[in-house]
């Protein structure tokens, strides 16, 4: 029973993205479907149909949600979420009543850092921190071998740890947050600064973005910092250098062996990586004194969400 198929479902902004999931972890089945609108009932609506589009292949298999938000771990109730309109939403009870099974809710960033220490990158780690660096930066901490969520499920939050009081404006509503600093939104807010300023080193990533500034994101800095367009590369250094500044933070709290870094951002960029652990390595308090974590990269790509709800569903139901 132990290694039965478990449905996980991984709820963004723009996608829903399910997957029947092996007790090894594979993907033996996969969904895609539009994220309709920002309004609960459609969502729990599509969640629904893909949940029974298994059910064929594995009928009453536990189901895992993953979504970005505060989740109360207790109650499966989404407190807030930043791309949907959910604000102490009972999701998980609204879908038990729905599917007539047991549902498990857990915060996206939580189920990838989960599914790369069961799967990935972080086996056989008992101190893990895994971060998804994507648009902005989501932790998740596996200690001993069990997934920490904090007294309110709102543990690895990483990325709004406060770097540079009075720095930029972070979503949160707060300035300075990490995420500000070293995220795809950062590459984008500074290469587009660097185009505006009409700097000549901007020149060729300016050509790339069809000469239009706004055009400039995270994704195309980095993609032209791997074509080699110099003022890329710096970019992605300087965001490099602020990811292992607050690496060596959390090593200062967490002493964690194992830095594992996913999200669209951390699996495009050896560079940023690359950068990343030599700061981290140049920050980190006691250095020369203390082993160094490891820093590797996220073995699961875009998977890890689903992977993770499942898994973690299945671990419930047992
Ligand atoms: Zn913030």
């Amino acid at each position: 029973m132990a290694t039965r198929p478990a449905i996980g479902i991984d709820i963004g902004g723009t996608k829903i993205a399910a997957g029947l999931v092996s007790g090894t972890g594979e993907v033996l089945h996969r969904l895609v479907t539009a994220t309709p609108g920002h309004s609960e009932p459609e969502v729990e609506a599509a969640v629904v149909d893909l949940v029974r589009a298994f059910s064929r292949d594995a009928p009453g298999a536990p189901v895992g949600v993953g979504a970005a938000g505060w989740i109360n771990p207790d109650t499966g109730t989404v407190l807030f979420s930043p791309h949907l309109a959910w604000r102490h939403e009972p999701l998980r009870d609204r879908l038990e009543e729905r599917l007539g099974r047991g549902v498990t809710v857990t915060n996206d960033a939580d189920a990838a850092g989960w599914a790369e220490w069961r799967f990935g990158a972080g086996r056989g780690e008992d101190q893990l921190v895994c971060l998804t660096l994507g648009t902005g930066i989501g932790g998740a901490l596996v200690l001993d071998g069990a997934l920490r969520r904090g007294r309110h499920g709102m543990a690895g939050e990483f990325g709004h740890q406060m770097l540079v009081p009075g720095g930029h404006r972070c979503e949160c509503g707060n300035r300075g947050c990490w995420e500000q600093y070293a995220s795809g939104n950062a590459l984008g807010r500074d290469g587009r600064e660097l185009a505006r300023a009409h700097s000549p080193v901007a020149q060729t990533l300016l050509a790339a973005a069809g000469g239009q500034p706004e055009a400039i994101d995270g994704e195309l800095v980095t993609r032209m910092a791997l074509a080699g367009d110099p003022a890329s590369r710096d970019l992605v250094a300087e965001a490099g250098e602020w990811l292992g500044i607050g690496l060596a933070n959390l090593a200062a709290s967490l002493d964690p062996g194992t830095f594992v870094i996913g999200g669209g951002l951390g699996s495009a960029s050896p560079q940023l990586l690359e950068t990343a652990e030599d700061s981290y390595r140049r920050h980190l308090t006691g250095r020369g004194y203390r082993p160094y974590a490891r820093v590797v990269r996220a073995r699961l790509g875009a998977d890890a969400g689903l992977v993770g709800a499942a898994d973690l569903a299945r671990s419930e139901a047992r």
